[in-house]
């Protein structure tokens, strides 16, 4: 496979540290509200590179991460008035929701880096005895000048950088000994969470946290480190001095970055204002509608959001899904069973759509041209795959079909709805819970049957129910 990496700016062949294995590191989100569909584009991006790697036979370690603890989560519980884990443990659940309707799985681990803190201590004191860090009034900063590499992602030049800060420079108040010095460490405010540490209470820096989990849960070097691309400077390239210097190895192999989703041709995101949450779009469509959405452009390009571009994607969608129920009734109606000598013949067609899905995904993980072969597909399917076919060709395409959905996430079966019978126990175990005056597990049962478009209706002569 080749892929973009982003320190080279070259497409590369991938080649992974250990032969069928393949770890992958995602940042993650800062948890302190709703996710954005803009974050969810690096979600449903890696997570497709992940089932690819998957299909391929690769045993993937996907490590993705929440940051729970930031000045945005401080700020937010103080708004609120509870505790910042609180607000955290909110938006992880809300955010694992969101992910689970857009089809992304789960990740191998999920670290928190308020779980990680005592490696992250371990990673500052290895960076001070070796000279990369100091502390000043309780704050440890990394020294960005004893990195030598410094630079090498973004591709900035450190003495650009540094007359970038002239201001503070002249000014003297930076308690830094070099204005592009960053934060490892920082002292405790009040009111805030805090973890004892040999520089005093505090947390620690942002950059930090990725290093050392990405350290802990797939090793000093990493396959593929990814990530949206505002994360190239300063967030990766500070993961890259902070674990080489500690680790004295290589830190990522491959570095892929996602472009933003736009609206309006600018950036979607939270301080703009300018966003949707992922469960608002939710209620507007199905969200595997935005994933076909996100997955009909290449990644690295910038997508804008659009209720036609979306609208757009619903009609492919729903075009892939006529097709395979489609061939459902006509594997049902098939008269042979067997397939004939001409339809083994064409298998061959079908495999080539297959290959060529797969030269697609190979090349940079361009989706939008493997979703264009899907669509090649379901045009085979619909026009030559007719009531005559064999019960095994016709099988034979539909498979293919949701093969290839599968590896993109796209989830090409609608679900199937509840059976009158099923709908009937359920009303009946509500009206024993009633009567056991379990409120909860009856509300439970109606919410639960809301959700799946039924409508109960308690009348004087028991309960009606009807599909909404
Ligand atoms: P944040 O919570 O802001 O750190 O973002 C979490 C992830 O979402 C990071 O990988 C960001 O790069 C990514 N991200 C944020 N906004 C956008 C956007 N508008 N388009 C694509 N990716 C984004
Ligand atoms: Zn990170």
């Amino acid at each position: 496979m080749k892929i973009y990496n982003t320190l080279t700016r070259t497409k590369e062949t991938f080649t992974p540290i250990t032969e069928g294995k393949v770890g992958i590191y995602v940042c993650g989100p800062t948890v302190y509200d709703y996710i954005h569909i803009g974050n969810a584009r690096p979600m449903i991006v890696f997570d497709t590179l992940r089932r690819y790697f998957e299909y391929k036979g690769y045993e993937v370690n996907y490590v993705s991460n929440f940051t729970d603890v930031d000045d945005k989560i401080i700020k937010r519980a103080g708004e609120e008035g509870v505790d910042s884990s609180v607000i955290s443990e909110r938006y992880i659940a809300e955010c694992k929701k969101d992910m689970a309707s857009l089809n992304v799985s789960e990740a191998t681990t999920h670290p928190k880096a308020t779980e990680e803190i005592p490696d992250m201590i371990a990673m500052v004191q290895t960076l001070i005895n070796k000279g990369y860090a100091y502390e000043v009034n309780g704050t440890v900063y990394f020294r960005t000048r004893r990195f030598h590499d410094y630079g090498k992602l973004s591709k900035k030049n450190i003495d650009d950088l540094r007359s970038g800060f002239r201001e503070l420079l002249v000014s003297g108040e930076d308690e830094k000994e070099d204005p592009l010095d960053f934060v490892l460490w920082k002292p405790k405010k009040e009111g805030e969470p805090f973890w004892e540490s040999p520089w005093g209470d505090g947390r620690p820096g942002w950059h930090l946290e990725c290093s050392v989990m990405s350290k802990k849960y797939i090793g000093d070097v990493i396959d593929i480190h990814a990530g949206g691309e505002d994360l190239i400077f300063p967030h990766h390239e500070n993961e890259i001095a902070q674990s080489e210097a500690a680790n004295d190895s290589e830190f990522a192999r491959y570095w892929m970055h996602n472009g933003f989703l736009k609206i309006n041709n600018e950036k979607m995101s939270k301080s703009l204002g300018n966003f949707f949450t992922v469960r608002e779009i939710g209620e507007k469509y199905n969200l595997q509608v935005i994933r076909f959405f996100m997955l009909s452009a290449h990644y690295r390009s910038p997508l804008n959001f659009s209720a036609d571009l979306v609208e757009a994607s619903k009609n492919g969608l729903e075009r892939i899904r006529t097709a395979y129920s489609r061939l459902q009734e006509v594997i049902a109606a098939g008269k042979e069973d067997v397939m004939t000598a001409a339809e083994k013949e064409n298998v061959k067609q079908i495999d080539a759509y297959v290959e060529k899905f797969e030269a697609a995904m190979e090349d940079d993980l361009n989706t939008a041209d493997a979703i264009s072969v899907i669509f090649e597909l379901v045009k085979y399917a619909n026009t030559s795959v007719g009531q005559d076919a064999t019960k095994e060709f016709s099988t034979y395409v539909a498979k293919k079909i949701k093969l290839l959905c599968d590896i993109l996430g796209i989830i090409v079966e609608e679900e199937q709805g509840l059976l009158d019978d099923e709908i009937e126990a359920l009303i009946k175990e509500r009206q024993d819970a009633r009567k056991e005056r379990n409120f909860a597990r009856a509300d439970e049962i109606r919410n639960m049957l809301l959700d799946k478009g039924i409508v109960l209706e308690d009348t004087r002569e028991g309960v009606r129910w009807k599909r909404a």
